[in-house]
């Protein structure tokens, strides 16, 4: 098999058989001419399946070493079509640190469908084991997670959740499969924000499920076109196109990221940097061993309170202030206040003080500079 970055650019791009054309065709159709009544050739209607949706579908899922890959419309539809798989009474296990939008999900939509839901810390063995009940049927995990960048070990986890005949579930937003492949880990399906680094130019909504499990894909695809939560194709082409760049994109995140928590460790008003990459960080030695590199986010609290970390977040000027990841662009924010508003009074609450960043691909001085004045005020 060929390397990461030439099937992200060759793998569903292959040249049109007819004109030559380097890229996939945007395929502007919600439907098909048939060649007799009941036989269509590729589809018979653009819910069940597009050109430009299985071109993306074909790339990211052997990129992620899947055999199956099923997109949809955003992160959280994606992530809605698998829960849907569960059965009312069906127990889920999630971090105390999972992605804010993905607790709400499980607590307000399928919590009261009867879905139960516990909370814990993954990096507690013990709390994890006695989580398992007689009706779990996933462990959700996400690493590094959201906005702590906590590290959990893969294949530890797989073996848990094995044992007691539960899925495990990575959201590999954070990674990318760049970076770390969970499922030649052991997990059963790797979910997917397509938004942040997969898209990587803030210009699209997008999500991705993908697994080896054959029952579950079909379980899957029976979803996404029963429910219909599915990209349109201009999108599909964008993530596609996003693809191409991952590899590259990635390279200067994690090591613009590396230099960010280098001069953060170092700063007299930061009191703690979260970064896999660093070697005090708890999770560093899980992250040399299942990620090539430590990824492109980094948070950090203040010593002082929640007023401090508001302003520093409205000070820089490279860094925008907005809430998502992943873009080209430097982004800034503060979770408690904004991205994690959701976890208030649960157990998957940030810290007040606590600034998260998306550290883009820009020169890595101007955005120390401008992370230096910010805290300087
Ligand atoms: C953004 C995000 C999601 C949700 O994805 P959407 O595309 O916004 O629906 C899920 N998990 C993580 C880790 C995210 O960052």
């Amino acid at each position: 098999m060929s390397g990461f970055n030439t099937r992200a650019i060759h793998v569903g791009s292959e040249p049109d058989a007819v004109t030559g054309a380097v890229n996939p065709a945007v395929f502007f159709t919600s439907t098909y001419a048939q060649d007799g009544v009941g036989a269509p050739r590729f589809s018979d209607y653009s819910r069940v399946n597009n050109p430009t949706r299985a071109a993306l579908e074909s790339c990211l899922a052997d990129l992620e070493g899947a055999r199956h890959g099923v997109a949809f419309a955003s992160g959280l539809a994606g992530e809605d079509a698998l829960l849907r798989t569960l059965s009312p009474g069906d127990h889920v296990i999630l971090g105390n640190d999972a992605y804010g939008g993905t607790y709400r999900l499980l607590t307000r939509i399928f919590g009261d469908w009867g879905v139960r839901i516990s909370t814990v810390d993954l990096s507690d063995a013990d709390a994890v084991a006695s989580a398992f009940a007689e009706t779990t049927r996933m462990l959700w995990v996400e690493t590094p997670s959201n906005p702590l960048l906590n590290v959990v070990d893969i294949a530890a986890l797989s073996s848990a959740s094995r044992e007691h005949g539960a899925l495990l579930v990575v959201d590999n937003t954070f990674a990318t499969p760049y970076l770390q492949r969970p499922l030649t880990l052991g997990a059963d399906v790797v979910v997917h924000s397509t938004t942040k680094y997969v898209g990587g130019h803030s210009d699209v909504i997008g999500g991705f499920v993908a697994t080896n499990n054959d029952e579950l894909a079909v379980r899957l695809r029976f979803h996404q076109y029963a429910i219909g939560a599915v990209p349109g194709p201009m999108d599909c082409y964008l993530l596609l196109r996003g693809l191409k760049t991952l590899g590259v994109r990635m390279d200067r995140h994690c090591s613009n990221a590396r230099a960010v928590a280098a001069f953060l460790s170092t700063h007299d008003a930061v009191d703690k940097v979260y970064y896999p990459g660093l070697v005090e960080h708890p999770g560093h030695d899980v992250a040399v061993k299942q990620m090539s590199d430590f990824g492109g986010m980094v948070s950090f609290t203040l010593k002082s309170g929640v007023d401090v970390a508001r302003k520093v977040c409205e000070s820089t000027s490279i860094f925008i202030l907005a809430e998502s990841l992943g873009g080209v662009e430097s982004l800034i924010e503060l979770p408690s206040e904004m991205t994690h508003v959701s976890t208030a009074g649960s157990m998957l609450e940030p810290p007040a003080n606590l600034v998260r960043l998306s550290v883009g691909i820009e020169d890595v001085d101007d955005l120390v500079a401008d992370l230096a004045q910010a805290l300087a005020l």
